[in-house]
């Protein structure tokens, strides 16, 4: 069929490809078919939200940053943006362990890097050495062009390691559960470089920069000036909402339904279902993660698939557990504490959900959420769901003293579902849009490529929107 637009996988990314697509076909009045087709029981991928006796679990991401737009775009869009929640604003520590104990995060962190020098005189997690190299920043010159170039490198480079370590490498790694030795900088903090080349030095272009924020006053999002949000009974309120819409708009939703091949026929593309069925369309959105892409186009164009395939996924679980709050040996003051790679533990961070979202936990109770696993690690643990438990327990007792019986836990295991950006990324995703260049009608949408956050995944649905339904779209199905 010639005016069907087929969307793989019902992540954020799909059904966000699956709503604009509606909306983009009605402004420029095509009649467009749309179908979503979701390999899974459930829709929103790595958005799952568990609601039992009070709680409010979150499996996956729990928040989402507002700097980047289409997140609460998306929100106003769909009529929930009154639903927003900013995070606490009365206890806004972040801890980082040293040496098996919990140090608060320096006052004055901009975008990871210190602008309060009176903060970082302070700090213990720094040695004298380390601040005294940290303040070479302001002199060392920015290197000329470099290419791409390490996380780790580019923040050693300037700040030194010791401060790449023990306070850059921590707070990163809760974001990509990475290895900043191998992620890129450019595809993934490239404000950072961009900081060193204007303001020739990253303290000096934090400074800037928080300035130029600061003079622009930056409005608030809609119910909070918090830089993070979520909504007041879990993300997957965003996905119930979009779910709705597209039911409205008569867009023909599909769990269940697994794509297993796809093939290129009469200028557009037939996929093949599990269960033997084929969908004809004119052009096709995969919004699974790029190893998948990759194997369901590798007949179709193994140059393409090659690439799509090298894009390394890191696997992590998130383990949340309840406690009453007598349970407690100290107090929960924050937001949670982050694990350096150096300090060797499995755990990569622990969340203090009830403190940092207060509206999670019945106010007796309280809510931590342990994350497992980083690049580099997944063969030290079992992944099964009794070695996770264990693990985020051992933590807990480590680190918070915490030895009581949970009151409820929930184990959410997520195979292969971090993709790292690692040094080539750039490279590899010029390669990626040549490719694509050769097939009309193919968009790639998701998490795999320009963005891992909610807000990039939803834009990444968008712009694949766009590649696929032009002006001239309707020309090009009413003449074939
Ligand atoms: C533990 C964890 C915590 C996170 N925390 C945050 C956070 O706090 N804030 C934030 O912004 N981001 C966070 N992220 C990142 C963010 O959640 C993800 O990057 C984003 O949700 C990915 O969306 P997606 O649509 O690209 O992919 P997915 O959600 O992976 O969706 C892809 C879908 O494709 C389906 N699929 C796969 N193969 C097929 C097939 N052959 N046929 C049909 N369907 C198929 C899958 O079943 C899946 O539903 C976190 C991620 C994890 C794992």
């Amino acid at each position: 069929m010639m005016n069907h637009l087929a969307i793989v996988g019902g992540g954020i990314a799909g059904l966000a490809s699956a709503y604009y697509a509606h909306k983009k076909a009605a402004s420029l009045d095509i009649p467009l078919k749309i179908s979503l087709l979701e390999a899974d029981s459930y829709w929103g991928g790595k958005i799952i939200t568990k609601r039992v006796n009070g709680f409010v679990i979150e499996g996956g991401p729990d928040t989402f940053i507002v700097t980047k737009p289409w997140g609460v775009q998306l929100c106003k869009d769909l009529g929930i943006s009154h639903r927003l929640k900013g995070t606490n604003p009365h206890q806004k520590n972040t801890y980082i362990l040293h040496n098996n104990k919990l140090l608060p995060l320096p006052d004055g962190l901009f975008m990871m890097i210190p602008t309060n020098i009176a903060s970082m005189l302070r700090t213990g997690l720094l040695s004298w050495s380390a601040k005294l190299r940290m303040g070479m920043d302001f002199f060392i010159p920015p290197m000329s062009e470099i290419g791409e170039e390490s996380m780790g490198d580019f923040v050693t480079r300037r700040l030194g390691r010791q401060a790449y370590e023990r306070m850059v490498e921590p707070l990163m790694s809760g974001i990509y559960a990475g290895d900043g030795d191998k992620l890129s900088l450019q595809a993934t903090f490239p404000y950072l470089r961009d900081l060193e080349i204007k303001h020739g030095g990253l303290v000096k272009g934090a400074l800037a920069a928080r300035r130029s924020r600061a003079a622009n006053g930056r409005k608030p999002a809609p119910g909070s000036r918090s830089l993070f949000l979520t909504l007041k009974t879990g993300l997957a309120e965003i996905v119930e909402a979009l779910v709705a819409e597209l039911e409205d708009a008569q867009v023909d939703l599909s769990l269940n339904t697994p794509v297993v091949d796809i093939r290129q026929e009469n200028e557009g593309y037939t996929l093949l279902l599990q269960d033997g069925q084929e969908i004809n369309t004119f052009g096709l959105i995969l919004a699974v993660p790029s190893y998948t892409a990759g194997d369901l186009v590798a007949e179709l164009t193994p140059n393409l698939a090659q690439e799509l395939k090298a894009i390394e996924y890191v696997t992590t679980a998130t383990v949340s557990l309840a406690f009453r709050k007598e349970d407690l040996v100290r107090p929960l003051d924050g937001y949670g504490y982050v694990i350096p790679r150096k300090e060797g533990r499995l755990a990569l961070a622990c969340t203090w959900t009830s403190t940092k979202f207060p509206h999670r936990a019945p106010e007796e109770n309280v809510l931590l959420r342990v994350f497992i696993g980083r690049a580099g690690q997944e063969a030290h643990i079992d992944w099964d769901e009794a070695e996770l438990l264990s693990i985020a327990r051992n933590e807990l007792r480590l680190t918070l003293g915490i030895s009581a019986e949970p009151l409820q836990t929930h184990v959410f295991l997520w195979e292969k579902a971090m993709p790292q950006y690692n040094v080539g990324h750039v490279s590899r995703l010029s390669r990626i849009e040549s490719e694509l260049d050769n097939l009309p009608g193919l968009a790639l949408a998701g998490n795999g490529y320009t963005g891992i956050g909610i807000p990039d995944c939803i834009h990444s649905g968008e712009l694949a929107v766009e590649r696929i339904l032009k002006k001239d779209t309707r020309t090009v199905l009413f003449t074939n």
